[in-house]
């Protein structure tokens, strides 16, 4: 079954309920008073309920979860307080009340005491953080069942101590709808929290938890809306039996089916988030991954590889880039084109792999000294070119005498090399081959009148 038709036959079975109750409430003045029915009808209830604690005990020794255990003391509460409801039916009672008003108050309290403790006890299953508890017993489970138990006989000697619950016309005081309200409330909220957990992990138990709940959380309503011995008094203890059977159905489900806890769904609910997050975590660790070497896989793209400057393609686009400037705004941009004199004598007399070293720490040194707007590429072997925006060609030779005299002034893998520079600057009409032609007129004229200098493009 899928998903939305798992959700689609819940929905319908939860209102099964309801449609029952609306078609009933057409015959309000039908009455069956059957006390040996009422009797054992409830006495069979509250023996699903001590079942179902059991269960809930057995699950709590395994998975040590403090939740499963409030569960357990839910259920036993559920079956002392209900036994106690039975054996003051009217009519089967084993108590003489001094007077009607008190059978009845004794009578309706005890049954809505048992959905308000259960109630109680579901709330903080579902929001309690998971933490074991390994000490606890079954024997806190009895004392609370004979603490119970204990105050129900008190309480049954001395029925005064027992709240107004009906008007003499039959309606619920205040007392008796507040405490009905809350119960409601209660478990609302708790079939929301399961239902919660039923997205995240549909199965089939935690669906029977979720279905009897819900009919759980209808009763008080339609005990609300109903006259003892009428059909919807009736509809309402079966709504009450029929949950507590779904709910032993789906305990009954889960401990075939081992890979489902029926109690201990949020348990699974949390685990099933945590593995979610590794799962989000290793992927967003893959994906930086990735997109750390898209990005190194993008730089390699437009890096000179030997010399870590930018390489022939990158110059052109930034150079394209720039005389696109020059039109528009009619600033200045210059270009200054790098050829080391007498190369071939440093691989003659180095080696290759010498020249090689040569040519990175030249980057190198032209790099530290160059702006952040600025861009050096290698133009080709062992000529270079510097693209500088917003310096006219008297500027941009200034800097290039500046590069020339740090070369000249220094060492490269211990060895003394000059370089001669020629200087552009942008024209309006401008080509990027025609701009950097003309740089290459200028370092031409360099290396003719003796190398080791800078000229600028005149003309
Ligand atoms: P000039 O002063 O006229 O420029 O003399 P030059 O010897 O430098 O002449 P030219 O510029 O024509 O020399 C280019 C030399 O640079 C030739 C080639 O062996 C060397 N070269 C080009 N690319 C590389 C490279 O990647 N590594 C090394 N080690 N040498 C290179
Ligand atoms: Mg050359
Ligand atoms: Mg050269």
């Amino acid at each position: 079954m899928s998903k939305a038709t798992q959700l689609y036959v819940a929905a319908g079975t939860l209102s099964i309920p309801l449609l029952l109750f609306l078609y009933l409430l057409a015959q309000p003045d039908v009455s069956w008073q059957a006390p040996a029915f009422h009797f054992y009808y409830v006495v069979v209830s509250a023996a699903i309920a001590s079942i179902i604690a059991t269960f809930a005990y057995r699950e709590y020794s395994r998975t040590q979860q403090l939740r499963i255990y409030l569960l357990a003391v839910g259920f036993i509460g559920i079956s002392v307080l209900y036994c106690v409801h039975a054996f003051i039916t009217p009519g089967k009672s084993i108590v003489n009340f001094p007077s009607m008003k008190h059978h009845v108050n004794a009578f309706v309290f005890f049954g809505d005491m048992s959905r308000l403790w259960v109630s109680l006890f579901f709330i903080p299953q579902t929001f309690i953080a998971d933490k074991s508890y390994r000490k606890l017993s079954w024997l806190p489970l009895v004392v609370i069942a004979v603490v119970l138990a204990g105050l129900s006989i008190f309480m049954l000697q001395n029925p005064e101590s027992f709240p107004d619950i009906k008007h003499s016309n039959g309606l619920d005081t205040h007392f008796a709808v507040i405490t009905k309200v809350i119960t409601v409330v209660f478990l609302v909220i708790t079939v929301a929290r399961y239902y919660e957990g039923w997205r995240i992990i549909p199965n089939p138990a935690l669906m029977a938890l979720l279905i009897g709940i819900s009919l759980l959380s209808q009763t008080p309503i339609v005990f609300l809306l109903s006259k003892p011995w009428g059909q919807t008094w009736w509809l309402a203890h079966h709504l009450y039996l029929l949950s507590f059977i779904i709910i032993g159905l789906g305990l009954l489900y889960s401990r075939r089916c081992e890979q489902i806890r029926f109690f201990d769904v949020f348990k699974q609910i949390e685990e099933t988030m945590n593995t979610i997050e590794q799962q989000k975590a290793a992927l967003e660790l893959a994906n930086k991954q990735l997109i750390a070497k898209s990005a190194a896989l993008e730089k390699m793209a437009f890096i000179d590889n030997l010399t870590g400057a930018f390489n022939r393609q990158h110059f052109d686009s930034e150079a394209n880039r720039e005389i696109d400037r020059v039109q528009r705004y009619q600033h200045q941009a210059s270009v200054i084109l790098i050829d080391i004199d007498h190369f071939k004598i440093v691989n003659d007399t180095y080696g290759h792999d010498a020249g090689d070293q040569v040519l990175i720490e030249l980057v190198q040194a032209i790099q530290d000294n160059i702006r952040a707007s600025d861009v050096l590429a290698r133009w080709g072997g062992e000529e270079f070119v510097i693209l500088t925006p917003h310096l006219s060609c008297a500027e941009a030779g200034q800097f290039a005498e500046k590069l020339r005299a740090l070369i000249d002034g220094c060492l490269l893998d211990d060895k003394h090399v000059t370089i001669s520079l020629g200087v552009a600057e942008c024209h309006e009409t401008d080509t990027v081959k025609s701009w950097v032609m003309r740089a290459d007129k200028a370092l031409y004229q360099a290396k003719a009148t003796g190398r080791n200098k800078v000229v600028c493009y005149n003309g």
